[in-house]
């Protein structure tokens, strides 16, 4: 008996990778693995998840009516152009499952975030990687990857796990040159953490474009990771494709409730991401100044810093050193990155603790 055969482009798939939270014999440590808040949740937040738990019996509303309004609220959005789901990871998968099927093609930059593969070949669709540039994305290399066949493509600003920022101008003129019939996916799970007033547009060209859909998550800067929020907007077309293969109950009550309250909670937010840069560039800066060790920070505008390693220290020698010294970062040679470090910006101690026992692995302590 050989039972039922999986779609082979099902079984193409890498499963995805989770960051770890013990260490190889158990120990809990400091996680710097999954580019989490370290600062926590709004308590704000926390208390209307708690409120929540009064009311298990219920189906939450499918339509996420409240959830949809404060964003709208809160951004200057239409409402009724807002999809939800299971994480911002399911909102991706929606837009690839709308969009692409078999003989079509989905496109995203090497290095890129590790669930776009999966979401291309779930629905049948042929992966394509356009190359880097210096681990940045490459306006200039995607649209030269473009073919008859694009359906989709999927870029990350800032990216994971790089952390590099493509600015307006240069999304702008990847749109611009975009046939109208390929979905370009603008994914901002990290763009609450861009320094500054820039922002490279995506909502605006949501608003006004038939082809763009931004998607963002309440996992990053709002803390709220556990209870998988996360959301999208386009044209009115996108999402009603989108409405269409979503689970009718993706995001719970609970959930919901935190995420609205801590849309409110500017407070958290601010103070997040001042800690965020204040350590981000004090981290960057530590990590320049092991330059004659080898190692090289990614310019980063996420909540998180790639460390190259290109001396004699590699980068499976430091992921393990950092582990003993209690610290779990992301190595990544599944996603073409055996020299690379993903190192979430964690607490002050935390980060300063990372950048100590690093000194002690180069020989620089
Ligand atoms: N996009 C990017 C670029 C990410 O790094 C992540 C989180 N790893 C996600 C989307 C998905 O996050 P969530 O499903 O928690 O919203």
């Amino acid at each position: 008996m050989t039972g039922p055969t999986p779609k082979p482009w099902i079984m193409a798939i890498a499963p995805y990778i989770p960051g770890r939270s013990t260490t190889d014999d158990g120990r809990k440590v400091a996680k710097l693995s999954s580019n989490e808040n370290p600062l926590g949740t709004s308590p704000k937040a926390r208390e209307a998840f708690a409120t929540a738990a009064a009311n298990l019996e219920r189906y939450p509303d499918a339509s996420a009516t409240e959830l949809r309004d404060a964003l709208a609220a809160k951004h200057g959005l239409d409402p009724a152009r807002i999809i939800y789901g299971n994480g911002s990871d399911e909102v991706l998968h929606l837009a690839a499952g709308a969009f692409a099927g078999p003989g079509d093609e989905i496109m995203y930059v090497n290095y890129g975030f590790a669930v776009y593969p999966i979401a291309a070949r779930r629905v049948g669709a042929t992966p394509v990687i356009a190359p880097d540039k210096d681990y940045a994305t490459d306006v200039d290399a995607i649209l030269a990857a473009v073919t008859e066949r694009t359906r989709v493509i999927f870029v990350a600003n800032p990216n994971n796990p790089t952390g590099t920022y493509v600015p307006r101008a240069e999304i702008e003129r990847l749109h611009a040159a975009l046939r109208d019939n390929i979905l370009l996916v603008l994914d901002h799970a990290y763009a609450e953490y861009i320094e500054g007033s820039d922002d490279d547009g995506g909502m605006a060209l949501a608003q006004s474009a038939p082809n763009v859909l931004v998607t963002r998550t309440f996992s990053k800067m709002y803390g709220l990771a556990a209870e998988r929020i996360g959301w999208g907007y386009g044209a009115p077309t996108i999402i009603e494709a989108m409405h269409r293969i979503r689970l009718p109950f993706s995001i719970t009550i609970a959930g919901t409730a935190a995420a609205v309250a801590a849309l409110g909670d500017t407070e958290f937010v601010a103070h997040t991401a001042a800690h965020n840069a204040r350590w981000r560039t004090w981290f960057a800066d530590e990590i320049g100044k092991l330059g004659n060790a080898g190692l090289r920070a990614v310019p980063s505008q996420a909540n998180f810093v790639l460390v190259l390693f290109e001396g004699e220290l590699t980068a499976e020698a430091a992921y393990k050193g950092l582990m003993d010294a209690g610290y779990i970062v992301r190595w990544l040679p599944g996603q073409g990155l055996p020299h690379g470090l993903r190192i979430t910006i964690g607490t002050e101690d935390e980060t300063r603790g990372v950048v100590a026992a690093l000194r002690a692995l180069t020989g620089a302590a």
